[in-house]
């Protein structure tokens, strides 16, 4: 310990004399004094001196004020200037990957250091439950409510009694500080002032007499034939419903009496996108302030990348706002390219007007400076969770006040700013005033493997210490889950197969499909397949060019009836043609993302990655691949991963229907390989996800036999089997030579022991 205590003692010095001399050099006192400028600066010694007082203090302040970057920077640099520095060990979280990577960026550069490895805090606690060694713990944009914070706050609130010494400092952009302080006993909070100019705000009634734009009939939304989302949700919503919206939108546009929105009309409104009254509005808000507003930045908050990329694709077709030389249009969404979005934070040339169409994340995680303008559409895509029906939704719903008032802020960054909200006021006036947590949002499956993992003793007691716990059907049908595919065994203890999926981050059913692949010899496909179900559809489908799509997909699907096996040599293909240099016209020709696929191709290479490290993947790339051209096994490793998610396919007379376990009904996604037959020579169609959206739709699937389904479905013990499979083994027993059957319990009872090792 002496020893140790030298050499930390040695490496603080070198320390304190790397950050002088940084600081006197020319680019570091550069940093340094914009770093000065910075509304967090002016409290600095007030938060250090809070931060040494407390254990726990929780910090609010507006987006852009210095909390991220400079907060650990200031504890940092205190350390080093008192001699301490390689004493101090700060861990700080950010919700997404894309922030943490840019704040690291951002960090090493204003202390001219090399950037370092990244590191997963809840992985890292499974290493080691104290987090010895640790000094601060800075947990980021707390207000979003997010799943892993939540989880975050109930683990460290425990450890922070077996850790005195610790410290932690929770960050929010919003001001909802107090339930935070309440929840860690009344710990102390600190408001950070910040330079935000004043913001006007617009809502749909005075845009209307602003932009002279004319709203008149429900009709408009025939002029948006553009947005698949909106089709869709139009043409599932029932028809009496859709004409009770219809009526009340159209009169209250008419008489521009909003008055009738508020209240419970905000529950009718539910499917009013603001595509219902179309991007032309939104092209209209924009073209007003091209031509009549000064000069600055536009944002434009939409519901997700398909909003996103229509909209842009509109507005490229509009004589000014298409026109390179007086306006440049950026998309900004998380799984682009980084040379694409230093773009975004760039000021743009001379007399051209920047308009960056965002989703939420521009919200609170990113700060784009020279904003003056922001257009709000008021929705954002929220993930629910629907624990009586066991089905995560996906759709564009309300924002909350919070958010609404954090888009607005957005706008005042450089001088007095606009908003213009695309709602009227009464519809604001009726938003909630803060957001669900994800917590009581999605399912539980991974969270409730962590708890395992981490040893944190009974899922529902653990989640009922969480500051807002979900509900316990939600938490009944996640441990029900676990148990089913076998991460659980029937006493909640973790299973061998559930300490593996607890160490892959990924949902649970992948890692188990991962697993299996490496098991079986089949690790290039189920990679593949993996990565696909982990990102975006890589197949597009315009609106346009629907039936073309369509053929081009099923040209890879070579009658397997399977989406997947689809992806798979998709994916192949690509790869293929990368090499001969053809990748575009490939993408191009068969109406694929190339974004898409780029993404799939590198988290293949993560998950490799991953499952080396876990032991579970031979280094010998033929091994591992021996079985690969197996396509009945591929389809039963398949199988396996997404059991439960499994549906029987019905004939009827030239048409197929589709029902889950519980006898709901399942629709295919219209660009499903599988929505083109009239016959599937499978009984069953297993799937990754089935989403609500007004019906329950399924986006991929793949056909399977029965035995796949008794071999390699769920936990295979005899008793605790899904109804159709007791069925089914009720039919063995019956029909079979009774030794027949006792050779097919064996089969089963073997394998299942294999699976558990
Ligand atoms: P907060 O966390 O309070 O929202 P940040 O610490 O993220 O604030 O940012 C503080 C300031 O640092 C921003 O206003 C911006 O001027 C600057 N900044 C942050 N990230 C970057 C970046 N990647 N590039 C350039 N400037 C940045
Ligand atoms: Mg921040």
């Amino acid at each position: 310990d002496v020893l140790m205590e030298k050499i930390l003692q040695r490496r603080s010095w070198r320390m304190q004399n790397l950050q002088r001399s940084w600081q006197e050099s020319p680019e570091g006192s550069k940093m340094l004094d914009s770093r000065g400028s910075l509304p967090a600066y002016k409290e600095k010694a007030r938060l250090l001196a809070a931060i040494a007082r407390n254990q726990v203090i929780v910090i609010s302040g507006e987006t852009g004020c210095g909390k991220t970057t400079q907060l650990p920077q200031y504890v940092l640099e205190s350390e080093i200037e008192s001699g301490r520095g390689a004493f101090c060990n700060i861990v700080c979280t950010q919700p997404r990957r894309i922030s943490a990577m840019t704040v690291a960026e951002r960090v090493s550069a204003e202390r001219g250091e090399k950037l370092g490895e990244r590191g997963i805090l809840l992985r890292r606690l499974l290493g080691d439950r104290n987090l010895n060694g640790v000094t601060h713990v800075f947990v980021d944009e707390i207000h979003e409510r997010g799943m892993n914070e939540d989880f975050l706050l109930i683990v460290l609130k425990d450890l922070l009694t077996r850790r005195r010494d610790l410290r932690l400092i929770l960050m929010s952009a919003t001001l909802n500080a107090e339930m935070f302080s309440e929840y860690f006993c009344g710990a102390p909070t600190i408001h950070i002032p910040g330079f935000t100019y004043p913001v006007r705000a617009y809502f749909l009634e005075d845009i209307l007499e602003k932009t002279g734009y004319k709203l008149t009939s429900f009709n408009q939304i025939d002029d948006y034939g553009q947005d698949k989302l909106w089709k869709t949700q139009r043409q599932l919503l029932p028809r009496k419903r859709k004409n009770q919206i219809t009526t009340l939108v159209e009169d209250a546009l008419r008489n521009s009496n909003f008055e009738n929105y508020s209240g419970k009309a905000r529950d009718s409104l539910t499917n009013w996108t603001p595509d219902c009254i179309g991007f032309n509005l939104i092209e209209a808000v924009l073209c007003h302030i091209c031509r009549k507003e000064g000069p600055g930045a536009v944002l434009v908050f939409m519901t997700g990348w398909d909003d996103i990329s229509c909209l842009r694709d509109q507005l490229k077709a509009h004589p000014l706002l298409g026109d390179p030389n007086r306006v440049l249009i950026l998309p900004c969404h998380g799984s682009m390219a980084t040379s694409e979005q230093k773009l975004i934070f760039e000021k743009p040339p001379a007399n051209i007007r920047k308009i960056v169409l965002a989703t939420n994340m521009a919200e609170a995680s990113i700060t784009i400076n020279d904003i003056v303008f922001v257009v709000d559409c008021g929705k954002a895509k929220e993930t629910t969770y629907d624990a009586l029906n066991n089905t995560p939704c996906l759709l564009p719903s309300w924002i909350s006040k919070a958010s609404a008032r954090q888009r607005r802020g957005r706008a005042g960054r450089v001088q007095p700013g606009e908003c213009y909200h695309l709602y009227p006021r009464c519809v604001y006036d009726a938003l909630d005033d803060y957001q669900l947590p994800e917590l009581l949002r999605t399912p539980l499956n991974s969270i409730c493997l962590q708890i395992k993992c981490l040893q944190l003793g009974s899922i529902a007691d653990f989640l009922s210490a969480s500051m807002q716990p979900p509900e316990p059907l939600a938490v009944q049908n996640a441990v029900e889950f676990l148990k089913m595919i076998g991460a659980l065994d029937e006493k909640e203890n973790l299973t061998n197969l559930g300490k593996y999926l607890s160490i892959l981050p990924v949902d649970p059913k992948l890692g188990k499909m991962l697993i299996m692949g490496s098991v079986f010899r089949c690790v290039d496909p189920i990679l593949t397949v993996v990565s696909g179900l982990s990102s975006r559809d890589p197949f597009l489908l315009p609106q346009d060019k629907k039936d073309l799509a369509g053929t081009a997909k099923s040209r890879f699907s070579a009658k397997d009836y399977s989406d997947h096996m689809a992806l798979v040599r998709a994916y192949e293909g690509w790869k293929d043609a990368d090499r001969e240099g053809s990748a575009y016209e490939y993408c191009w020709r068969n109406f694929l993302s190339a974004q898409t696929l780029q993404a799939i191709h590198s988290l293949r290479k993560q998950f490799t990655f991953i499952l080396k490290d876990a032991a579970l993947l031979e280094a010998d790339v033929n091994t591992i691949n021996s079985l690969s051209h197996n396509q009945s096994l591929v389809r039963a490793i398949i199988c396996c991963g997404l059991f439960p998610g499994i549906s029987s396919v019905v004939h009827r007379e030239k048409s197929l229907s589709f029902k889950t376990m519980d006898d709901g009904q399942i629709l295919l996604y219209a660009n499903s390989v599988n929505a083109k037959y009239q016959t599937i020579p499978y009984p069953w169609l297993v799937f990754g996800e089935k989403v609500k959206v007004n019906a329950v739709f399924i986006r991929d699937s793949t056909g399977v036999s029965d035995s796949m389904l008794i071999l390699f479905g769920g936990a295979l013990k005899k008793g605790e089997m899904a109804g159709h499979l007791q069925m089914l083994d009720g039919y063995f027993d019956f029909f079979m030579d009774p030794s027949l059957a006792e050779c097919y319990w064996k089969i089963k009872e073997e394998l299942n022991t294999l699976i558990q090792k």
